[in-house]
C-alpha cells in the first residue's frame, strides 16, 4: 500500500484521514442492490447505533446520501406534525441552518436567538415553551461549529420532554468525538456525516434516533420526496437497502473508519481529541492570539480566533502559506467579529499541532506581523 500525500486539515471537517480508510474505497465493482452489500449497511446502520451507545430495539439508524447538512433538512422537514411548531434555539451558524430550512418549507416556527458566543439561557427557553402549546419539535446543535461553543443538550432534552416536544440535536461535529449516550441525553435524534468524528469520506450522512417516533412520522406531511425520514427507513426495514443509489465507495471508507473507532475506543479517542485541542490553545496563547469563547464553555474541538489589530495582518497570506506546506487553516463564521478556526478533528495528533505552529509562526514572519500579535483594545479570553 503506497502512502498517500498526508496534509492536516484544520478545518472543521473533511478531516484528515487514515490510508486504511482511504484504501478501503479500493474495492471489486459491485452493484448496491446486491445482498452482499445490504448487509455491509445493515451492520453498519447497528455500529452507528452503538457509538451513541443506543438500544437496538428502541434506536435506529437511516442512512442518506449527501452532506451533513441533508441530516437537518430531512429532521425538521419528515418530523412536525401538522399545526405544530418548530423551536429551534440558535446561538450560531449551524442552527441558522435549520431556521433556513424551517423557512424554505414553510413551517411555523420560533428562532429562539441568543448570542453567538453565550449559552442559551433555559429559563428563556423554558419560558417560550410554556407559553406555547404547539411547539411539537425543538433543534439545536450541540457544538456550534463556527465558534465551538458547547450547548447543553442534556438540559435542552429534559425541557423538551417536560413539554412533549421531541428533541433534535445536530452533533455533526461532536458525534465519534465527545461520547454521547443517546438516552442519557435525552436525545430522540442526532445526527453526522461520515467525514468528521469517523474520519472517513464525505457522501454519507446518517440520522440516529428512536424508530417509535420514526414510524409515528408515517402520517405526517410529506415535505420533501428524496428527504423524508420516514420514507428512507421504511426501505431500509422492508429491503435492507436506500431507497436511490448509496454512495458505495463512501460506506467502504466508513465501515473501515468505525472499525478504527473501535480499536482507538471512545475514551482514547476523546483523550487525543483533547490534547489536540490543548496543543491548539497553547500555540494560540504563545501567540499572543485571543479567541471568541469563554474556556468553560467550549466544546474542546474548535478554536475560533480573533483576528490581530495589525496592518500586515492577512489571513489569505497566512493560509496561503500554510497551505502550501501541508496545512490547512479555515475563516470564521461569525458577521460580527472576523476570525478564524482552527479545528481538532481527524487523524492527527498534537506532533501534528507542533508541526503546524512552526509553519504558522514563519507565515506570521513572512506577512510582516509582528509577534506576540496585538489587539487595540482588550478583547477574548486566552484559554
Ligand atoms: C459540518 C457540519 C454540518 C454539515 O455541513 P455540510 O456543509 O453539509 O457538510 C452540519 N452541522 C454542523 C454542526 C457541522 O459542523
Amino acid at each position: 500500500m503506497e502512502p498517500v500525500k498526508r496534509n492536516i486539515l484544520l478545518n472543521p471537517g473533511p478531516s484528515t484521514t487514515t490510508d486504511t480508510v482511504k484504501y478501503a474505497q479500493i474495492v471489486p465493482d459491485i452493484c448496491p442492490r446486491e445482498k452482499e452489500f445490504a448487509g455491509l449497511m445493515k451492520g453498519l446502520r447497528e455500529d452507528l447505533v452503538r457509538v451513541v451507545h443506543g438500544d437496538l430495539e428502541e434506536y435506529t439508524s437511516v442512512l442518506f446520501c449527501g452532506s451533513g447538512t441533508i441530516n437537518i433538512d430531512v429532521c425538521i422537514n419528515s418530523l412536525l406534525p401538522e399545526e405544530k411548531k418548530v423551536l429551534v434555539i440558535n446561538n450560531g451558524a449551524y442552527s441558522t441552518r435549520a431556521v433556513e430550512i424551517c423557512e424554505y418549507y414553510g413551517l411555523p416556527h420560533i428562532d429562539l436567538r441568543f448570542p453567538v458566543d453565550e449559552r442559551p439561557d433555559l429559563a428563556k427557553v423554558e419560558e417560550v415553551l410554556k407559553n406555547d402549546p404547539d411547539i411539537a419539535l425543538i433543534h439545536t446543535t450541540h457544538n456550534e461549529t463556527g465558534t465551538g461553543i458547547l450547548n447543553p443538550i442534556r438540559e435542552i432534552g429534559a425541557l423538551a420532554h417536560k413539554y412533549g416536544a421531541v428533541f433534535t440535536v445536530d452533533t455533526t461535529s461532536t458525534y465519534a468525538m465527545i461520547p454521547i449516550d443517546i438516552a442519557k441525553d435525552n436525545i430522540d435524534f442526532c445526527m453526522a456525516s461520515a467525514q468528521k468524528g469517523l474520519m472517513a469520506m464525505t457522501g454519507l450522512s446518517f440520522v440516529v434516533g428512536k424508530r417509535a417516533i420514526i414510524e409515528k412520522s408515517a402520517s405526517y406531511s410529506k415535505r420533501s420526496y428524496y428527504c423524508n425520514l420516514f420514507l428512507q427507513y421504511d426501505c431500509f426495514e422492508k429491503t435492507g437497502e436506500m431507497h436511490f443509489t448509496p454512495p458505495v465507495q463512501t460506506i467502504y471508507a466508513t465501515i473501515q473508519g468505525l472499525k478504527e473507532y473501535w480499536a482507538e475506543g471512545e475514551e482514547g479517542k476523546w483523550a487525543r481529541h483533547t490534547r489536540v485541542f490543548q496543543a491548539i490553545n497553547r500555540g494560540l496563547d504563545e501567540l499572543g492570539f485571543r479567541q471568541v469563547i469563554k474556556p468553560e464553555w467550549r466544546a474542546g474541538l474548535v478554536s475560533s480566533a480573533i483576528y490581530p489589530d495589525d496592518p500586515n495582518w492577512s489571513f489569505e497570506k497566512v493560509h496561503d502559506y500554510c497551505y502550501e506546506r501541508g496545512f490547512t487553516i479555515y475563516p470564521g463564521k461569525i458577521s460580527t467579529t472576523n476570525t478564524f478556526r482552527l479545528c481538532a478533528l481527524g487523524a492527527i495528533d498534537e506532533k501534528d499541532i507542533e508541526d503546524f505552529f512552526v509553519v504558522f509562526q514563519e507565515a506570521l514572519q513572512a506577512s510582516g506581523v509582528s509577534v506576540p500579535v496585538h489587539y487595540s483594545e482588550e478583547k477574548g479570553y486566552r484559554s
